[in-house]
């Protein structure tokens, strides 16, 4: 019989388990302490519990349930888990390192239902919602990669999946990550990436949960988002912008707009153009990611100076602008990425 995952629900699990033992309160803050700053790797390591207490807990549920199919480290540091999740099916989530800051950029599902052209995630489209514990697995695995005097700085939810599509399971997991009791990581370091689900985006809002919103714009009209961003022609890019706008009066947060740069796909300077008149007014920042190009599709990386033109124009228009380092390239640190070559080294060979 499969024995339940601590990492769902720690609070309501512990809480029964606990109160079956009458065990005193503090137990419980032991074995959380043990989770997120003890980066227990199994209930025998919580050595100040007595040994009978492990191994009922060892006997009572499970800490991990995917296994570490593939582990990469690209010479910037940035590290690559590659997970096969209890029952099949493969996700991804990655450590990066940049001067002190320590991110961690995770999954929310199998696979991805949004269908972006140029994304390998999607590429057959979503299989499952990742359960809580899935997700907070991915956070714990990856901190146990840091050094003992490395801290986690910084949470991203950039990886496979459309976080917005599983927020009943991201949320708890996300909470667990910001409490003081937890990891302690404060909302303002923790960036939600969305292909943009109006909807959802206003319902972030409405439970004030104030994380950094990142909505992937890709296009900055309606016609090439259709093209590039299929679900816009459910949901067009007006309707996105007031959700948008209205997550930025109940958080107060600066928006994040992601744009995919698309070799004579959407990196005209009429576009960057076009993005400054749309973008203009708003207290947002555009995070321009030159393509990290996937095999088998036909998208290319621009060259350095059309990407300096793009930059430049939106530069000019006032906006703030970041450039995503390309960090991990050589080990298809791309959302989606690892997990393709992966099934294409086995197709392959
Ligand atoms: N579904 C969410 C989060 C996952 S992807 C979203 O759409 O935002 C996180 C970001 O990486 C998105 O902006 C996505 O468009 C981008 N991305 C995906 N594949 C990429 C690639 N091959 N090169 C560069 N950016 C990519």
């Amino acid at each position: 019989m499969q024995l339940p995952h601590l990492l769902n629900d720690i609070d309501g699990q512990l809480a029964e388990w606990a109160a079956a033992r009458k065990l005193p309160k503090f137990r419980v803050k032991q074995i959380r302490r043990w989770l997120f700053e003890g980066r227990a790797g199994e209930f025998a390591a919580m050595s100040d519990l007595p040994q009978k207490l492990r191994e009922e807990l060892a006997e009572s549920f499970t800490l991990w349930t995917s296994t570490i199919t593939r582990h990469t480290t690209a010479d910037d540091g940035t590290e690559k888990l590659l997970l096969t999740l209890d029952g099949g099916g493969q996700i991804e989530c990655v450590l990066l390192r940049d001067k002190v800051r320590r991110t961690l950029c995770i999954s929310t599902q199998v696979g991805c239902g949004m269908g972006c052209v140029f994304c390998a995630s999607g590429l057959d489209g979503v299989d499952r919602n990742l359960t809580s514990g899935e997700i907070l697995e991915q956070v714990l695995l990856l901190q146990r990669l840091l050094d003992p005097q490395e801290r986690l700085s910084h949470i991203v939810v950039m990886g496979m999946g459309e976080p917005l599509a599983n927020l009943a399971a991201l949320l708890p997991t996300l909470d667990q990550i910001a409490r003081e009791d937890g990891l302690g990581i404060s909302h303002r370091r923790i960036t939600i990436s969305t292909v943009g689900l109006p909807k959802q985006i206003r319902k972030l809002a409405e439970l004030d949960t104030r994380y950094r919103l990142a909505i992937s714009l890709h296009a900055p009209n309606d016609e090439l988002r259709n093209q590039i961003v299929p679900v816009n022609s459910k949901m067009p890019l007006g309707e996105i912008l007031d959700a948008a706008d209205y997550y930025f009066e109940h958080s107060g947060r600066r928006l994040t707009f992601e744009y995919v740069l698309l070799s004579n796909l959407n990196d005209r300077p009429d576009h960057a153009q076009q993005l400054v008149k749309l973008l203009a007014g708003r207290t947002a920042l555009v995070n321009v990611i030159p393509y990290n190009p996937v095999a088998g599709l036909p998208y290319g990386t621009p060259s350095v100076e059309a990407q300096q033109v793009f930059r430049t124009i939106l530069e000019a228009g006032g906006l703030a602008v970041r450039f995503r380092h390309r960090k991990g390239d050589k080990i298809n640190a791309a959302c989606g990425q690892l997990r393709r070559s992966s099934s294409l080294t086995q197709i392959s060979g």
